[in-house]
C-alpha cells in the first residue's frame, strides 16, 4: 500500500517536532580512532510501519532488538545496547501482559550472550557496557557480562535511581542491581559537537562519542561511532524507526516517552543531522534495515554478512 504521511488521531497531542536549519549542525571536525563494529541480532520480524511511527502505513518495518560489538584497539571489546539477558523468559513474564502483546513471548528471542557464542565472542571478554538508555530491552544482559564496565550517564541513573518493584517506567531494576558493582556514572562534560547540545568522549580518541538525545528517558544517550568503512550515529529508541527520523515523526504509541516536547526536540535535532551528515548512517535501535547496514559478527573465517 501507499505510503501516506499522516499523523494518527492517537498521535494529534504528541508536540510538534521543529528541525532546526541545516546551519545549527555545524560539523565538528576531530581526529578519531577507527574501530571494528558489528551487529548481533537477537530477534528480528517484520511489523507494519505503523506501529512504529505516526504514519498510516502497512509497508513493513523490519523489527529487530540487537546490541552492536564494537572492538576497540586498546579498550577491548565493548558492547552498545547488552539486550536480552538469559532471564529473557522471566523478564517478559515480569514486564507483563501489555508489553507481551507489543513484544511477543520468549519465542524467537535469543539471549545476547548465545549471538556472542554462535559469533565466536566471549561474554567474559566484553570490557565495556554502553547503553542508549536503561529501558529492559537495552540493558537485560548487563548482569550476563561479569567483566565489563557499565558507564551510563549520571542524568539517567538519577532518574531511575528512585524506581523500585521489577518493572517501573520501562526499567527493571534488577538489570541494574546485576551490574552495580561495576556501574560508573559518566556526564556530558565535553563540548557541544554537531548540533548536539553537549559530548562525553567514551575513550578519549574519538572513537566512541556519546551525546544527549533526551525525551524518550531523561538520559538517552546516542553514540557516535567512527569505522573504518563509515561513521555510524546510535539513536536508540528516540524514534523507532529510520523513518521517524526523515519524515520526522513521534511514535505511534508515545506512552512509552518520558518526556514529549523533549523528545520533540531531540528528533528535531536528529532530523536537521541526518539532513547535514550524508556520510553518517543513522541507526536506530528497533531498526532492523539500519541495523543490517552493520556487518554482521562472524565466527573468524566465516564469511562476513551484511
Ligand atoms: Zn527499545
Amino acid at each position: 500500500m501507499r505510503s501516506m504521511p499522516l499523523l494518527l488521531a492517537l498521535c494529534a497531542c504528541a508536540p510538534a517536532i521543529v528541525v532546526p536549519p541545516r546551519t545549527a549542525v555545524e560539523r565538528t571536525e576531530r581526529s578519531a580512532r577507527e574501530v571494528e563494529l558489528c551487529v548481533l541480532f537477537q530477534e528480528r520480524f517484520t511489523r507494519p510501519r505503523y506501529n512504529g511511527v505516526a504514519e498510516l502505513s502497512f509497508e513493513p518495518w523490519d523489527f529487530a532488538i540487537a546490541s552492536v560489538a564494537v572492538k576497540h584497539p586498546s579498550a577491548g571489546l565493548v558492547i552498545i545496547d547488552p539486550a536480552f539477558g538469559r532471564s529473557i523468559g522471566r523478564d517478559l513474564e515480569l514486564a507483563g501482559p501489555m508489553v507481551m502483546l507489543l513484544m511477543g513471548t520468549e519465542r524467537g528471542k535469543q539471549p545476547l550472550v548465545d549471538v556472542m557464542d554462535d559469533a565466536g565472542l566471549s561474554a567474559s571478554d566484553v570490557q565495556y557496557a554502553l547503553a542508549t538508555h536503561t529501558h529492559w530491552d537495552h540493558i537485560g544482559a548487563l548482569g550476563d557480562l561479569p567483566n565489563a564496565k557499565v558507564l551510563l550517564p549520571r542524568s539517567e541513573l538519577t532518574w531511575n535511581s528512585p524506581f523500585h518493584g521489577s518493572f517501573d517506567h520501562g526499567v527493571m531494576t534488577h538489570h541494574l542491581k546485576r551490574a552495580k558493582q561495576n556501574l560508573w556514572a559518566f556526564d556530558f562534560n565535553g563540548p557541544p559537537i554537531d548540533g548536539f547540545a553537549a559530548s562525553f568522549d567514551v575513550f578519549g580518541d574519538g572513537s566512541i562519542v556519546a551525546v544527549p538525545i533526551p525525551g524518550h528517558t531523561p538520559g538517552s544517550t546516542a553514540f557516535l561511532v567512527r569505522g573504518n568503512e563509515r561513521t555510524y550515529l546510535f539513536t536508540g529508541d528516540a524514534t523507532w524507526t529510520s523513518r521517524g527520523i526523515e519524515l520526522p515523526a513521534h511514535k505511534l504509541l508515545t506512552a512509552v516517552d518520558f518526556d514529549l516536547p523533549t523528545l520533540a526536540d531531540t528528533i528535531g535535532r536528529l532530523k536537521a543531522f541526518n539532513d547535514n551528515r550524508p556520510d553518517v548512517k543513522i541507526i536506530p535501535a528497533h531498526d532492523g534495515a539500519a541495523l543490517a547496514s552493520l556487518p554482521q559478527c562472524q565466527q573468524q573465517g566465516k564469511p562476513g554478512q551484511r
